[in-house]
Formats: C-alpha cells, structure tokens, sequence
C-alpha cells in the first residue's frame, strides 16, 4: 500500500517495522467537552486506515490515550488547563467530567462505526510512566530544571522541525492569548515535561514526583503511552494535521531522545473539517455534534458517507446543504442496493476483479472517494445479483456504511407497509375515514359521531390534525 508520510512529504510503500503486524497509534480526545463532527472527521479517516490494514491481512495493535490532565488551550505551555476549564463551567470536578466525555466520544465513535481501539488509556493512569520517562532525559541532558517546572531541551537536538511548514514563529500561539512567554524557557520551542509551580492555584489532579508536587505536560502523555504499549518501533501515528505541531513535534523529539533511535516511521494526517466561517474548533464554543446530527434527522452513516466522498488530506467543508445531498445520495445508493435479489451463483472472475478495482484505490493512499465510486462500479457491473451483493458486503467490511443492514431494513419495510395495506381491517378504516370526512363535510355529524364510535368500539382511535385524519390501534383494544 502507498500511504502519505507527513514526515517525508511523499507517497511512500507501507512497509511495517514487524511483516504481518501493524502498530499504530492515535491520538485520544481531550474529554472536557463533547467531541464535535470535525474531531470525528479525523477518527472515521483514521479508522478506514486501520480497517483497511485489517482486511488486507495486517494484525493491527491500534492504541489510543484519553487527555484527560495537562493540555493547556494553546497547545503549547500557555493558557488555561482545558479540563479545569470544562470542570468548572459545569461545576462538576475532572474526572466527573472526563469520565463523562469519554463515555460520549465512545457513543458518537459507535453511532459511526468508528472501532475501538484495542487499547484505550487515559493520561491519568500512566503517571509512573511519565515521570521514569523524564527522569531518564534528564539523565541524559536532554532536560532541565527552572523556575520550579522540567523542560525539555530543544537545542540538545540535531533537528527538532521535522514537519513541513512549522516555524519557531507558529510558537507565538500561546501568546496570542494574552498570556505572557515562559521566561524559564532556555529556547523557545522548548516544552514543559512536568509542571511543578503549578501555573493553576486551583489545579486539581497532582501528583508527587521527584521534582515536587506537580501534573505533566500534555505531550509526553502520547510518547509514554504509546511505548508501553506498542514497544519502541511505532509504524504510524495518526492525528488531525492541527496535531503535527507542536504536538507532534514534540512527541518525536522527546521518543528519540528516550530510546536513542528513530522511533515512528509514518505519520498519518487528516485535513481539517471546516465551516463556512473557518475552522471548527471546540475552544471556540461552536458545536457541531453526532447528537445534533441525529436530532436534525441524519442517519449518523449519512456523516461517514459524506467524509468518505472525499479524501483525507484534503479540508473539507461542512455544510446543511452538502449533509442533505449526502442524505440524498445515500439513500438513492440503499435503495439501489435494496432492489438487488440474493440469487445465483457468485461469479468468482467478476468478484475478483471488482475487489481489485477497490483495493487499487484503497492502496493509492486510501482515496475513499474513488472507493465510494467502486461501489456505483459494482451496481453498474455485467453481473448478477449475487455476486454485486456479495461484493458490496466485501467492502462494507472497510467503509462501515450499513449497506447491507439498511438496505434489509428498507426491503422489511416495505414488506410491512405491504401487509398492512392488505389487511381487511385497515382497508375498512381507511374506507370509514373517507366516509366520515365526506358526512363532515354534508353536516351529518351524526353520521360521522357514529363512525367514530363504531371505530372506537374495534379498538381504533381516530385522530385528526391539520394534515388530515390519522388512527392508531389501541395497545389494550
Ligand atoms: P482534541 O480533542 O482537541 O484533542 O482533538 C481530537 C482530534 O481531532 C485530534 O486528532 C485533532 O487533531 C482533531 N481535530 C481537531 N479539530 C479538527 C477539525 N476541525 N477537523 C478535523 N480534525 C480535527
Ligand atoms: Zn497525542
């Protein structure tokens, strides 16, 4: 498979650290705040990759961290603790809110047909780990102690920007809140590893450490989960592309340093998903959420589709109007896929070629968008039903759409619609309700008191609204 490396800028051969097995790492949800359909952007690309590597034949060890101490709202060491911030907006205290968030990011993650990962951590849980990590850096020099808080030594490496794009002046984000630079910094793109003097008077989750009573920093939480899990080769770290710097940077930096070598070999980047009016983001209070999504109507498969039309390294723009053509493609597609008959004989030589046709696509760097065309190939293929709905099913096992469920809750009902509509009963109230609108409409209310009653009697309730008469069967009739 050729995949984009973000580190090398280049479509590269997927060539794993172990043949056969797959390590990858991705980073968790910071749970202060439900996670909106932009982050799940991200997941639902990240998990097309892990699905896909899966059903090529990979045994996948995907690992995932919860944030649930230490990301500051700059992303750099500057701003506000996200978690006090989430706590106290709803009184609640953080692990209230962590567990909270983490178990709707799994819902919305299953409403989508997002996978869990095998492992999930939360940063919390890994405090031993992360203090053994920096105290071996700071056995090897590579950080330091000032003004109470550990840092890390940007200079101490050869290179420290290994992601395109990302200047020493992207740093000057924390500053832009209002928020004065770390003056204990010896370079400015150094980071905290662990805050000591805690920047918060009310911080809420410390813990002892041989520098003093403290919490760490956000980016060592995903360098020490992942190694414990997933050993000292990483074969590709997934993030959003707002991840690349400097939290990703850091990673890198503070890994290699740890183990003396190259830690990860691919670096998996998803656009942004964006309105309008910019990027969407949670800080800024703009929430687009599943739960929104499903109020408004959208099946939440609806959302995946609509990622899936287009490719990951490239920003998507979301809007009502772009979710309803989804809306309207998607059900066109099951219905589609409902009028095929499962008869025949599979035609082994079509099935064959169609799957290659979706692998190749897949294989050029996971373009989904060509594989969501692989499924109008297959509907459009010179063969028979049996085969297109066996392939269909084949690739579901990638994309995740329900193609196959939905198209059989489609077909149950009709059938059920079907069966009422012959049923003598309800051929007889729809006849009386017509009855009853033309005696209304004479004045014999006489007549249409009567006709309600007799329904009554049998058990059925006549209700009129503006739309006209509708009737439902009483549960104890
Ligand atoms: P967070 O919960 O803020 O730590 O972010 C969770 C994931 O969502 C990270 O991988 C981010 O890079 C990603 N992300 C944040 N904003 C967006 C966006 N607008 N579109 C796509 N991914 C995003
Ligand atoms: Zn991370």
């Amino acid at each position: 498979m050729q995949l984009y490396n973000s580190l090398t800028r280049t479509k590269e051969e997927f060539i794993p650290h172990e043949a056969g097995k797959v390590s990858m790492y991705t980073c968790g949800p910071t749970v202060y705040h439900f996670a909106h359909i932009g982050n799940l952007r991200t997941y639902i690309m990240e998990d097309i990759l892990d699905r896909y590597l899966r059903y090529t034949g990979y045994d996948v060890t995907r690992v995932m961290n919860i944030t649930d101490v230490g990301h500051l709202t700059s992303d750099a060491d500057t701003g506000e603790d996200k978690m006090l911030k989430g706590a106290k907006r709803e009184k609640k205290t953080v692990m209230e809110i962590a567990q909270f968030y983490t178990d709707k990011f799994f819902e919305d993650c299953k409403a989508l047909n997002i996978r869990r990962p095998e492992v999930v951590e939360p940063a919390t849980s890994c405090i031993d780990e992360f203090i053994r990590v920096i105290e071996s850096l700071m056995e090897k020099g590579y950080a330091y102690e000032a003004g109470g808080n550990i840092y890390f030594d940007t200079s101490k490496l050869r290179q420290y920007y290994v992601f395109h794009n990302f200047e020493e002046e992207d740093l000057a984000v924390g500053v832009r809140d209002g928020v004065e630079a770390d003056s204990n910094k010896r370079n400015k793109a150094d980071f905290v590893l662990w805050f000591t003097k805690s920047k918060f008077d009310d911080q809420e989750l410390k813990w002892n450490s041989p520098w003093g009573v403290g919490y760490p920093g956000w980016h060592i939480e995903c360098s020490c989960i992942s190694m414990k899990h997933l050993g000292e080769h990483l074969d590709i770290h997934c993030g959003g592309i707002d991840n690349a710097f400097p939290h990703h940077t850091n990673e890198i930096a503070q890994s290699e340093a740890f183990l003396g070598h190259k830690w990860c070999n691919y670096w998996f980047h998803v656009l942004h998903l964006n309105t309008n009016s910019g990027k969407m983001s949670k800080s800024k209070g703009e929430f687009l959420t599943v739960s929104l999504l499903t109020e408004k109507g959208y099946d939440p498969m609806v959302y995946r589709f609509f990622c899936l039309q287009s490719h990951y390294r490239k920003s998507l723009v979301f809007s009502w109007e772009n979710m309803d053509n989804a809306r309207l493609a998607y059900d066109k597609l099951i219905a589609r896929i409902a009028s095929l008959k499962a008869e025949g004989e599979i035609d082994q030589t079509a099935f064959d070629e169609q799957k290659a046709a979706f692998m190749r696509v897949l294989d050029n760097d996971l373009n989904t968008s060509l594989a969501v065309t692989a499924i109008y190939d297959v509907l459009k293929a010179k063969t028979n039903d049996a085969t297109k709905l066996a392939l269909l099913a084949d690739f579901d096992r990638v994309l995740c759409l329900n193609l196959i469920e939905n198209a059989e809750k489609k077909n149950a009902q009709k059938e059920e619609e079907k069966a009422s509509s012959d049923d003598p009963l309800v051929k007889e109230i729809e006849e009386l309700i017509v009855a009853r609108r033309e005696a209304k409409a004479a004045k014999n209310y006489a007549e249409a008191d009567r006709i309600r009653a007799y329904l009554a009697e049998k058990g059925v309730t006549l209700v009129d609204t503006k739309e006209g008469t509708t009737w439902r069967i009483e549960a104890n009739a």
